[in-house]
Order: structure tokens, then sequence, then C-alpha cells
């Protein structure tokens, strides 16, 4: 079992350890377009994540792979662990660090050092300083939102957009920790009515919209984009959320871990294999995961330096067998009224155009209303 530590725990070699296999990967051959000199193998990660939400922006809004959808939690753990083991493969050494933004709360903390993943943007946005910075060469923005008009180069702009002045608190991240269940029908936010708080319940919603769409606006740029992995930032951001995600199940072992358990759309029930590329299109890496099959991280061969000392099995709620599981009657017909009623959300929805849903119950972060 390796250990995932804080990104600001980090000894100098281990973040030259980190940094040196993630430019390794950004230099190896794309497998997903094998052949073509212009990609490379991390790129096809952020290709992943660029699809990923990219279906839900199309017109009408296709099926949810990993966001605003119950597989948030899964679809993301999943992600991180190919590209933890790629990492791996080029330095078994390595582990991806998590960043807890509750704790390196603004631009002066130490992961933001230029031996590290640089700093905040300056001109435009760009990234002046780091190994990922656009004056050293080794990290040209390939797989972009907009090809035609986005800008090849990291940018970052911390803290400048209006609904996003702060990150998340320590009381913003207990109060999520402590709402249940996982998630709440109808487990498509798309499906969901933004003037009507009462559906907008449970664990997922706090992690996705509050906290982790929060961090994306915070720091900006790059990543406020659908190809926000070309922000190595994202990696550390998302074993922050997988680690809430795990405590949340530690935490609530009278709930089930995940839900739905079926009955909820393609890729999102606990015994569905995930979504990861269109059909047709060349896939990610082999094989399928559902969320069944990741709910205990432990099982991924990881723990986080917060765990329980000694934990090898994270303790969680019940888990039913499939066999146990109804057959879900009449899905056809769901699915069509599913498709007639989805709506397009803006991306990395603000949490506050949500009734019900604040960034921060205690405090006021902006005094600007949405938008
Ligand atoms: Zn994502
Ligand atoms: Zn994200």
């Amino acid at each position: 079992m390796f250990i995932r530590k804080s990104a600001s725990s980090l000894t100098g070699a281990e973040q030259t350890a980190f940094v040196s296999a993630v430019l390794e990967l950004k230099s190896s051959p794309s497998l997903m377009h094998p052949g073509d000199q212009t990609r490379h193998r991390y790129d096809d990660f952020v290709e992943v994540h660029l699809n990923a939400m990219a279906v839900m922006e199309s017109t009408p809004p296709g099926q949810s792979w990993g966001h605003m959808a119950s597989a948030f939690g899964p679809w993301h753990r999943v992600l991180l662990h190919h590209f933890e083991a790629e990492l791996q493969q080029i330095n078994p050494a390595v582990t991806l660090p998590y960043w807890d933004w509750t704790v390196d709360h603004d631009p002066t903390s130490p992961i933001w050092n230029p031996s590290f993943l640089g700093g905040n943007g300056q001109h435009n946005g760009l990234v002046p300083d780091g190994p990922f910075a656009q004056a050293h060469g080794a990290w040209p923005l390939v797989v972009l939102d907009d090809p035609a008009n986005d800008v090849p180069f990291l940018t970052r702009f911390m803290g400048q957009a209006q609904d996003a002045r702060s990150l998340p608190t320590t009381g913003m991240v207990t109060s999520a920790r402590g709402t249940t269940p996982y998630d709440s029908s109808p487990w498509e936010d798309m499906m969901r009515d933004q003037n009507d708080p009462t559906q907008w319940t449970g664990f997922r919603i706090q992690l996705e919209v509050v906290l982790h769409n929060l961090v994306h606006r915070w720091v900006g740029g790059t990543m406020g984009a659908m190809s926000s992995p070309n922000d190595p930032v994202f990696w550390l951001h998302h074993g922050n959320i997988d680690r809430l995600w795990s405590d949340w199940i530690r935490q609530h072992q009278d709930q089930s871990p995940y839900l739905p358990l079926t009955g909820g759309p393609q890729g999102h029930n606990l015994y569905d294999p995930m979504i990861f590329h269109a059909d047709g299109a060349p896939a990610p890496w082999q094989g399928d995961s559902r969320p069944v099959d990741v709910l205990d991280h432990h099982s991924l061969g990881y723990s986080y330096d917060t765990d329980p000392p000694g934990e090898v099995k994270l303790p969680m709620g019940p888990v039913p067998a499939q066999a146990e599981l109804p057959v879900a009657a009449g899905e056809p017909v769901m699915a069509a009224m599913e498709t007639a009623a989805r709506r397009a959300l803006p991306r990395f929805v603000l949490a506050r155009e949500i009734a019900g849903l604040r960034d921060s119950p205690t405090e006021s972060q902006s005094t600007q209303g949405p938008r």
C-alpha cells in the first residue's frame, strides 16, 4: 500500500520526482492517437476529461459520464488511478499528492513554489515560473476547449473571479462531510430545477458543486476549462476530492457508500461500467470500472496520510450483491423522459445560482451577487 501525501508536506526530492514523471508523461507517445506526433500520453488524459464535459454542453446535453451526476466520485477516482499508475511506470516511488485547500489556502502556499507547480498567472494569466510555464517550453497545451481561440499555455487567475475570491474553508468541508445520503434522485443535475433547493440534496452535490467547483473557479484560467487537467494542479485538487469521499464513507457506515444502486442513468448505477469514451472512439486504457469496484480506495493500492493508522480496509455501509438488486423496469421510458427534460448547466455551475446552496454558510466571501 502506498501513501498519498499532502502536497505541502512533500520533500524537495518528492516534488522533483512528481514533476519529472508528469513531464515525462507529457512527452510519451499518445495511446489514443498512435503515430500522431502532436499529441502525447498526458494529452490523452486531458482529452478524456474534455470529452466528458463536452457531452454536457452539446445541444441537447448528452448523458453525463462523470460530472454533475452520481459517478462524479468513482469516475474521477478511476481517472486519477490510471494517471497515477502511469506515473508509477515511469517512477515507482511517485504517488499522487493531494492539495488540501483548507490548509494551503492562498497563492503564497508552498505548492505554488517555482520548483513545484509554479505560481499565479501574470499578464493574460500566463504563469511565469515553474516547470509548467510557457517559458520552459515543456508544457504546450495541445488539447484545448476551443483550439482556434484558446491560448496554448498554462494560465491561472487565483482568487480573481468575483464568485470565487477564496477557497473552501474547514467549516465548509465539515458541513459537506456531514451531509447524507451520497446522492439523491434524479441522479443527474441536468434533470434538477435550479430554483428548487429540495432537489439539491446529498453529499455528492456538496462535494462537487459547492467545494470542487469553487476550487476550479478560484484557480481560474486553465482550471476553468473543460480541458482543466492541462493544469497539473487538477490532479492534486481531485486527490483531495477523492480523499474527502473516502472520509465520508468512513464517517457514515450507516449509509450506502454510493448511490444509485439501480434505476439511474447509464454509467452511474453501482454495477454499471463507467463511461470514459464515446462509442467507437479510442479507449484511453484497457478494461472497465464500475463504481462498486472502487468504493474502497485501499483496494486500488493506496492510502491517504490522513487515514487511520493501520487501516487496510475502508469500513463502509452495506453494499448489496448485484443479484439482490431489482431489475430497473421501464428504463427505456425513463431514459426518453430524461432526454426530454435535460437542460444545459453552466460549466462549474455556480453554487449560489442554485437556491438553497451556498459556497459558504458562515462567511460572506464576496459582496457581489451571482455572476
Ligand atoms: Zn472533472
Ligand atoms: Zn474537477
